[in-house]
């Protein structure tokens, strides 16, 4: 199958409607990574999704919908905090979780009686939502456990030749995955951390807390079991503390012949020296928006990626440390 990269255009989102709506799959961007869509209420549609991702049967997809789509129609709204969440943050980068109506597919959720919703606020996004006009699941639009895609050239170099369209909308501006927020409950719960912090939801809804994903506990978001994010060279974290002990592992590695990359906070570029480097950037902000493309850039070009947590904590450094602590193993030296 030939692969097609297409700006957002009148003519790419036509093409982009007949595909989805003959069954087939589109990539399409968003303002966290890009995402592999289908229509959700089309189970055999969906199935392609899991195949050509190569995702365990077991992880659930999110629906997205326009920006005017009623909710309504997907799940019920149980709390009268999540309206407010939904005024607050929708469109944009938070993913909330409700008990579903059944419409979207059975294959979508797993089986499962939940549905996660998003309104993504990216203009080619709800371009895409507009003309396509059904509720699309989507989850990352990468090979199953590889690092998320934030251009379209990363959608190109995992899935090329499996899927007939990516809707080109530049490189995404958030750069790390939606806040994945159970609503069920009278306290709203973080499955996922992202861009719209606890800070920032508990702000709106009066509380909010991280779930905690014992082995004991009720699974709500089975996606955080599993190996994700990893890049296709070996990598090695370190904490700020222990960036010393980075240097010289980065410097033995490079004495044994390897080809080793730092990655680490703009901060310590008085402290690096000659070493070969990327700059996440200076705050968590910028850290998230630059983090999957430099782990993309880093794995094409080094066989060994060393990176130092940043220092700070809470907020987006939430998200972002999540991110980092999946892609990559502890290390110390
Ligand atoms: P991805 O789209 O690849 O970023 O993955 C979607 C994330 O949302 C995964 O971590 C899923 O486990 C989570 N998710 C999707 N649907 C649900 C749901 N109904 N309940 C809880 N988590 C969900
Ligand atoms: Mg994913």
């Amino acid at each position: 199958m030939e692969t097609k990269i297409l700006k957002v255009d009148e003519e790419s989102l036509a093409l982009a409607r007949q595909i989805i709506r003959g069954g087939g799959l589109v990539a399409m961007p968003t303002e966290t990574v890009y995402g592999l869509g289908a229509d959700g209420t089309d189970g055999e549609a969906v199935k392609k999704i899991y195949a050509v991702k190569g995702r365990p049967s077991d992880n659930p997809l999110i629906a997205h919908v326009h920006k005017d789509y009623d909710i309504e129609k997907l799940v019920y709204v149980e709390q009268d905090y999540a309206w407010k969440l939904k005024k607050a943050f929708m469109p944009g980068p938070l993913t909330m979780v409700f008990y579903s109506k059944g419409v979207i597919s059975p294959v979508a959720t797993c089986g499962g009686d939940t549905l996660a919703v998003r309104i993504p606020s990216h203009e080619g996004a709800q371009a895409f939502l507009k003309a396509v006009d059904v509720p699309v699941v989507a989850p990352s639009a990468n090979v199953s456990k590889h690092v998320s895609p934030v251009t379209a050239q990363h959608v190109y170099d995992d899935l090329n030749g499996k899927i007939p369209l990516i809707l080109d909308g530049g490189k995404c501006s958030g750069g790390i995955e939606s806040t994945v927020l159970d609503v069920t409950e009278k306290v709203p719960r973080i499955l996922r951390a992202g861009l719209v912090t606890r800070e920032m939801i508990a702000s709106v809804a009066g509380d909010c807390v991280y779930a905690e994903h014992k082995e004991t506990d009720k699974v709500r978001s089975p996606g955080v079991k599993y190996g994700h994010y990893m890049p296709r060279a070996e990598t090695a974290r370190f904490t700020a503390e222990e960036k010393v002990a980075a240097f010289a592992y980065f410097d033995e590695a490079k004495k044994s012949g390897r080809k080793p990359v730092l990655l680490c906070e703009t901060s310590l570029k008085e402290e690096i020296g000659e070493r070969n480097v990327i700059f996440l950037g200076e705050d968590a902000r910028e850290m998230a928006s630059n983090l999957f493309y430099d782990l993309r850039a880093a794995e094409k070009t080094s066989d060994l990626i060393v990176v130092i947590e940043p220092r700070g904590t809470g907020g987006v450094y939430d998200g972002v440390m999540n991110r980092l602590t999946k892609a990559a193993k502890k290390c110390n030296g």
